[in-house]
């Protein structure tokens, strides 16, 4: 059986059902974008009602980072909850950062999936997002991002990035490919806010998933350039490596403060896809098949050669 590790505790992965896999559900990184645990509780039961099942909650440290009120909000609400552990783009690194070598941000991670983020008993079920930055990746995120690839191999655990601007990706798959885990336990995040299908080929062709987790965020980007991109991924037979999700990162984009919501995907997108002769088929590969495969945890320390 695979299995899956929420925030309540290990699952079966066939219970996931419906899974957005990029968003927040409390988040902290500066006072404007933080979303509340009272602000959220509405929107995750409306979630519930458009036909979603789970949310993987990619806050880690430096990002305001709650699992205790994650805890309680998956008791209350009823969604499933997976949360991450790792470390975002280096403006938002804690010290621990800079202080720390390879090895020690991988025994941290390492420890936030099998123990408990923190000093809490709520265990990480995913390493994420971990970040690069602009123009370049910096020697901090290359650091974070080696200790990721090495702690995902040992711990056994799936691997989600956050590309700034959707840029670096393929950097990103360098560096992971260079600590030997398998790209089929990575995902690569923000690619539809750089809607380029021959960079996504290039990155799915060597087995990583490609995710569009941005859709709503039309500041910047329209959902019919991330609907175009992804439609033409489809047709290049890439259904089984893409992710869905909508990166809800601050309160105003709650539905319950006038913003689309976590049901944007659902009842927005899909549509749309629907329209675009996309089939059920592919849908439902990737809103369930797919995170459910990504999210099981293989073997401990199943390091390829
Ligand atoms: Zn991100």
């Amino acid at each position: 059986v695979s299995t899956v590790r929420t925030v309540l505790g290990d699952i079966d992965a066939r219970v996931l059902g419906t899974t957005l896999m990029h968003e927040h559900i409390i988040c902290g990184i500066s006072d404007e974008q933080t979303i509340r645990e009272d602000d959220v509780v509405e929107d995750l039961q409306a979630y519930l009602g458009c036909g979603g099942r789970s949310i993987v909650e990619l806050t880690n440290t430096g990002m305001g980072q709650r699992a205790d009120a994650l805890e309680r909000l998956s008791n209350a609400s009823g969604v499933i909850i997976v949360a991450g552990t790792g470390f975002y783009v280096e403006k938002w690194h804690p010290p621990l950062v800079s202080k720390s070598t390879i090895a020690e941000l991988e025994t941290f991670m390492v420890h936030e999936i099998e123990d408990g983020i923190g000093e809490s008993a709520v265990r990480a079920g995913i390493i994420g997002e971990i970040g690069t930055s602009s123009a370049a990746i910096t020697a901090d995120e290359a650091k974070v991002l080696k200790a990721a690839a090495r702690a995902a191999a040992i711990a056994g655990a799936p691997l989600s990035t956050h590309t700034s601007g959707g840029r670096l990706g393929r950097e990103q798959i360098e560096l992971i490919k260079a600590e030997g885990l398998p790209l089929n336990r990575v995902s690569i995040g923000h690619l539809d806010l750089h809607p380029d299908p021959a960079y996504h080929t290039a990155i799915a062709a060597q087995g990583a998933y490609i995710q569009y987790d941005t859709f709503g965020k039309l500041q910047y980007r329209s959902d019919a350039d991330r609907i175009e991109c992804l439609v033409e991924m489809v047709h290049r037979g890439f259904e089984r490596q893409i992710l869905l999700s909508n990166d809800i990162s601050r309160s105003a984009y709650l539905s319950a403060r006038g913003g689309w919501g976590y049901c944007h995907l659902l009842q927005t997108v899909v549509p749309e896809l629907e329209r675009r002769g996309v089939t059920q088929g592919a849908i439902g590969l990737m809103l369930r098949d797919n995170p459910a495969r990504f999210l099981s945890f293989a073997s401990r320390a199943s390091r390829s050669a």
